[in-house]
């Protein structure tokens, strides 16, 4: 620490101030997530990128699906948590026990615990949950609203906030339902960093309850006027690089598709058309995403 950083500390201590928190580690992104065409030959079943210690982003191929999603596993001390299982048509189990083995192997006192639960319930997040189901060490939170709202110890589903404590890790977590009736958003305290899902990415963001999604997407701008968010990581990406320009639904092979990370701002704007709109959605195009009502 720099020694004025330290001064500043001890003036805000002998002041009765509370000292400043801790800055977030902001977490480190790939100059591009491509994932390949239609063939799988020689590609690695997942692409695993450590975005920050014990915080790692695994992103399917499209050779097994075209939908490519991405998968979160955050590690703590005393459990890790797998969030989503995947499209289908690949070894998620072996990925993550890879990962989790390679962390075991440096650090000491690693945990053996594995909770595994979802952004939301649709198929192509949940298509691994067998290969974790009934395993030791591995508590799999089943996909449907009672089972999250039960495990998590939401008592006000969708209106309070929850943590979720890895082990020196905390995690909160919001329900934010309107995409999928079961949706959450995670936010990783240590990186700053919000995993909402399905419900805010570069992409389609498709709307079946509207009303739902609009105090979701609120719920989401009041919590990051609250606390530091170093980046918006969703679960895939269907946009270009081009502006209010989105791939073609079914598109296997995304050469030029967009960065993940969504900024705030992103999220500002996706609110103020939700508002706009006022219950009556249209399909719109922002420069990022797509509001897509069904
Ligand atoms: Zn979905
Ligand atoms: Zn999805």
């Amino acid at each position: 620490m720099r020694p004025a950083a330290v001064l500043l500390i001890v003036l805000a201590l002998a002041c009765g101030a509370p000292a400043p928190a801790p800055s977030p580690a902001v977490g480190r992104m790939p100059a591009t997530w491509y994932a390949g065409g239609a063939t799988c030959a020689g590609r690695p079943a997942f692409r695993v990128h450590e975005y920050q210690p014990g915080f790692f982003i695994l992103r399917q191929p499209a050779c097994t699906n075209y939908e490519k999603p991405f998968l979160y596993l955050v590690i703590g001390r005393t459990r890790a948590l797998l969030l989503d299982t995947g499209a289908g048509n690949i070894d998620v189990a072996g990925a993550v026990d890879s990962v989790l083995g390679a962390w075991r192997a440096t650090h000491d006192g690693a945990p053996r615990d594995l909770v595994v639960t979802h952004s939301h319930g649709h198929g192509d997040h949940v298509a691994g949950d067998d290969q974790f189901r009934g395993h030791a060490n591995v508590t799999l939170v089943e996909r449907d609203t009672l089972a999250v709202r039960a495990f998590f110890g939401f008592a006000h589903w969708p209106d309070d906030a929850v943590t979720f404590d890895l082990g020196g890790r905390v995690l909160d977590v919001l329900a934010i339902p309107g995409h999928q009736p079961a949706s959450i958003a995670l936010y990783d305290r240590a990186t700053a960093t919000m995993l909402p899902g399905d419900s805010f990415y570069p992409g389609r963001l498709y709307v079946r309850d509207t009303a739902a999604f609009a105090r979701s997407i609120e719920r989401l701008v009041a919590f990051s006027a609250a606390h530091p968010v170093t980046a918006f990581l969703g679960t895939h990406i269907e946009q270009q690089r081009t502006p209010y320009t989105d791939y073609v639904v079914g598109t296997q092979d995304q050469p030029d598709e967009d960065r993940l990370e969504l900024t705030r701002a992103d999220l500002v704007q996706l609110d103020s058309a939700v508002r706009t709109m006022r219950g009556r959605f249209v399909r719109t195009k922002l420069p990022r995403l797509t509001i897509w009502p069904m």
